[in-house]
């Protein structure tokens, strides 16, 4: 690495030991709730950030709606209804631990964050008198005005605050510091979590941090069966930064994962084939309920979760006759029904009934505080909406009142995915936990979208919050142990090892995330049969022995992104052997096998790595239990502590 060509320091087999109580992993949504949680109950944290805190992470630059507010004094639903939902529209394939955190404290964080100095309510009166607003507290709520769970919040202002949060409470925060592996007892697989190891992502330097506790909150795999070498930042729905390296490392170290199997077929924003998110005139999540027309100006009509055509504007924001509420423009809804909706008719029936693509989102007929309520805050505040969409359109010229949005929707005018081009999206595998959210590695706690079953802001919040709780008790009552030398030298040779492959010989990180798709559509694709399974096992083991070994890095950047690729390869093994664990298909984790024998579906199933062998339980889908009695029994220093606050 000559040092004209790479603009920072090299420091590259400097190594640097530091210490924590608390060690946070991921400086995203749940890392950020994790630390601040971790400090103010007095204990030392390091939280360790691959970009930067202030702005990383799927909710870095905004988030639009909060989910779980089942708590806030609006809402008509509780916790343990909103929760009943959420398994039974998975048929029990769902994580009933942390989403009743999330639906019991999803509240409580949101408030945190508020707090830090993120905004939550309408203090300006820009909304005054909408219908989704509240005129005593000015909380405004989302999609079902009735129940008013989901609140409409500004989420580009949270992380900024968040990461603020951590730093005035003492954490050391190290940004651009990639974690690698955990560091286990006695760099033993399964035994207690006691640190990690990782390197600066632009001088190379080396890291190794010690803690009593460890929370992981590095997000999810990603680019698992989908890239575009052409649109690397555009792969997947959320950043490239979450690949699955914290998947990775916990299989490496022994962690127990669960529901591995489960991945559905590519959505929308993804493989660089489709627009970026909410960029395009659509009527579900944040552009709910705009109307639809099509290209000779007929009204799309709406239709409620039974398929009953809806009349006005405002019943799209209310339940369906007999059902107590829904969620998200009724991508959750309460559980069990046929139709699809309630957003509009399914596409096929409208080509049936003669609309005529291509068709557009407007707003010019909502009532005026609908429409500016879509554009100009939850497109504005949604994901990476804020320059790219709200800002550039407006700039340009689009008028909300006078214009309509060409819709591009899967399948009809965006991309149409192949069965075999798969994702892991909405709820997939993940970290099996307790209810201390601890995984299987004492010591080793965990939060967000590294659960299994997990997703959205609020519940990485709140599982955040929690872990952090949890693992301050755990360092109050555990000693630190000594880290083992071994190991830590076995990683540094690890992490440097591409730096010093020859490029001529050699193999780029986007030759082999490439590859690990390629191979993934093809032997673990929509039909997973034995043979095709063990197939890509084989194919990948080559890619370990051969391919990993002359794979090359020319910088800290460069290697950052190969070690991801080097992890989602890792991540690609361990679905292939849940796959071959799960012998007869199952609708709700979107897992097909023609060679099954045809008899129930098995609960959950769990994996781990020992010694190098897989090893394999089956555990029943209700393991968390009665969830309230659960709750109440683990946290009874919170709910005193909030009855304190009182
Ligand atoms: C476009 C978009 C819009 C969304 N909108 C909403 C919404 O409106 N409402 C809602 O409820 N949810 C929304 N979500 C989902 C929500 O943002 C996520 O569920 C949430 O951010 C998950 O939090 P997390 O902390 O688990 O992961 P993240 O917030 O993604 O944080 C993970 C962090 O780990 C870091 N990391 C990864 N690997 C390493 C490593 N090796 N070393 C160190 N750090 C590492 C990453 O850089 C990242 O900062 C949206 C997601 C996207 C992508």
């Amino acid at each position: 690495m000559e040092k004209s060509q790479w603009p920072y320091e090299n420091r590259a087999g400097c190594v640097t030991r530091l210490q924590a109580d608390v060690l946070v992993l991921g400086g995203g949504v749940a890392g950020c709730m994790a630390a601040a949680q971790a400090a103010r109950r007095g204990q030392s944290v390091i939280l360790v950030e691959k970009g930067a805190a202030k702005r990383s992470g799927a909710g870095g630059s905004g988030c639009d709606h909060w989910e779980s507010a089942a708590t806030n004094p609006c809402s008509t639903v509780s916790p343990e209804a909103l929760l009943k939902a959420m398994m039974d529209d998975n048929d029990g394939y769902n994580n009933a631990i942390s989403h009743y955190i999330e639906c019991r404290e999803g509240w409580d964080a949101l408030l945190d964050i508020e707090r830090m100095g993120g905004k939550i309510r309408d203090t300006e009166d820009e909304f005054k008198g909408a219908a989704f607003r509240d005129e005593k507290t000015k909380l405004m709520f989302a999609y079902d005005y009735k129940s008013r769970v989901t609140l409409r919040i500004w989420g580009a202002t949270f992380k900024p605050a968040m990461a603020a949060a951590c730093r005035k409470l003492g954490v050391r925060v190290f940004d651009r510091v990639m974690a690698t592996t955990l560091l286990t007892e006695g760099g033993r697989q399964g035994g207690r979590c006691v640190g990690a190891a990782g390197f600066h992502t632009r001088t190379g330097e080396f890291f190794v941090f010690s803690a009593k506790a460890v929370i992981m909150a590095m997000s999810r795999p990603a680019r698992v069966w989908l890239f575009s070498s052409g649109h690397p930042g555009l792969c997947e729905f959320r950043p490239l930064q979450c690949a699955g390296d914290g998947h990775a490392m916990g299989w490496r170290a022994g962690a127990e994962f669960n529901m591995m199997e489960k991945s559905v077929q590519a959505e929308f924003s993804a493989a660089g084939r489709s627009f970026p998110p909410y960029s395009t005139g659509n009527n579900h999540n944040t552009w709910y309920a705009a109307s639809l027309i099509d290209a000779a100006g007929r009204k799309i009509p709406y239709a409620d979760r039974d398929g009953r055509l809806l009349k006005t504007v405002e019943e799209r924001y209310l339940p369906a006759p007999g059902q107590d509420f829904f969620l998200k423009g009724g991508a959750v809804t309460q559980a069990k029904y046929e139709f699809e909706g309630p957003e509009t008719l399914p596409y096929e029936e409208l080509k049936k009934q003669g609309y005529r693509l291509a068709f557009y989102a407007d707003l010019s007929d909502l009532p005026e505080l609908e429409r500016k309520v879509i554009w100009g805050m939850m497109v504005g505040q949604e994901g990476k909406t804020q320059v790219p969409v709200y800002q550039n359109f407006t700039e340009a010229g689009f008028d909300p009142r006078r214009h309509v949005l060409q819709c591009y929707g899967t399948g009809w005018q965006s991309a149409q995915f192949l069965p075999k081009e798969r994702q892991l999206f909405g709820l997939p595998g993940g970290f099996m936990n307790d209810w201390d959210l601890m995984t299987n590695l004492p010591g080793l706690f965990v939060a967000g979208d590294a659960l299994f079953a997990s997703d959205c802001y609020g519940h990485a919040a709140a599982t955040g919050s929690y872990a952090g709780r949890k693992a301050a008790a755990y360092a109050r009552k555990n000693q630190r142990l000594p880290l083992c030398e071994e190991q830590i030298e076995a990683e540094k040779r690890r992490v440097y090892a591409p730096l010093s492959a020859d490029p001529r010989e050699g193999v780029s990180w986007k030759e082999l995330n490439e590859a690990i798709a390629k191979a993934m559509q093809n032997y673990c694709g929509e039909q997973k049969r034995d043979e095709l399974l063990l197939s890509g096992v084989e194919l990948l083991e080559r890619y370990e022995r051969e391919v990993i070994p002359k794979a090359f890095a020319a910088n800290p950047h460069e290697l950052t992104r190969l070690l991801e690729v080097f992890d989602i390869l890792t991540v690609a093994q361990v679905i292939l052997q849940a796959c071959l664990s799960r012998r007869q298909s199952c609708e709700k984790l979107e897992f097909y096998r023609p060679d099954g024998d045809g008899a129930e579906p098995a609960p959950f199933i769990c994996l781990r790595q020992e010694g190098g062998r897989v090893l394999r339980r089956q555990v029943p889908l209700d393991y968390a239990g009665d969830v309230k009695e659960n709750y109440e029994k683990h946290n009874r220093d919170y709910i005193e502590e909030k009855e304190a606050a009182l």
